[in-house]
């Protein structure tokens, strides 16, 4: 089962809450899907149950379409944060992790094209693989931390926080307009430009600044 760790294997003691994310948060992605880029954040959720640890092989759905890896910034949220109180934010957050916020894309873009809301593609089971995290002290930029994705040997994804349309302590603040984060809880930031299909047997590196870098396989 999935319990938050920090980088040396040891457990976090926090519940496994939500991970809330951000779609369309850097714009050249939102260009290659052929998206609008959005005025406000535009924000979905991901259950507890949709958490997996990174480093171990993942499984990924079957006959349901294509896969797309997205990947992304993860933070750990340590403390509660509420509407209304910007100055817990930056003290709020603990972590920083590596996530991939799984999709079912043909499945996505099925239910948008009917109006209809995405969880089943975004919110399955296993849908965020996410690392180990490493404490927030050693990421004092949090408006310069880069992120790359290599599937096989080949680089699909590279990016930097610096391209968010929505930075992080923006983004965060406008999380709790609409959801309180309880500790426990992971903020997702959105993925750079490069999504594309995921596979079984996918060997897969992750790399977010130069501390984090996790290698892990798709299994099915
Ligand atoms: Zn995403």
């Amino acid at each position: 089962m999935y319990k938050h760790r920090w980088s040396d294997g040891s457990e976090i003691n926090l519940p496994i809450g939500k991970a809330v994310c951000i779609g369309r948060n850097y714009a050249e992605h939102a260009k290659e899907l052929g998206n609008p880029v959005p005025s406000t954040p535009l924000l979905f959720i991901k259950p507890a149950t949709a958490l997996v640890p990174m480093e171990a092989p993942f499984s990924i759905p079957s006959g349901l379409g294509q896969v797309h890896h997205e990947a992304e910034i993860a933070m750990l949220i340590t403390e509660k944060i509420t509407k209304g109180d910007p100055e817990a934010t930056i003290r709020a957050i603990g972590g920083v992790a590596a996530s991939l916020d799984l999709t079912l894309r043909d499945l996505q873009s099925e239910l948008k094209s009917k109006g209809h809301p995405w969880e089943k593609a975004k919110a399955f089971d296993g849908s965020c693989p996410i690392s180990r995290f490493q404490p927030i002290e050693h990421f004092p930029d949090l408006s310069d931390i880069s992120v790359s994705l290599t599937i096989n040997g080949s680089v699909r994804q590279q990016g930097n926080s610096v391209q968010m349309i929505c930075p992080i302590l923006k983004l965060v603040q406008n999380i709790v307009e609409f959801f309180t984060l309880l500790p426990g809880d992971v903020v997702l930031t959105g993925t750079p430009a490069g999504v594309s299909e995921i596979c079984s047997g996918d060997e897969i590196e992750m790399t977010v600044g130069d501390r984090i870098s996790v290698r892990s396989r798709v299994t099915q």
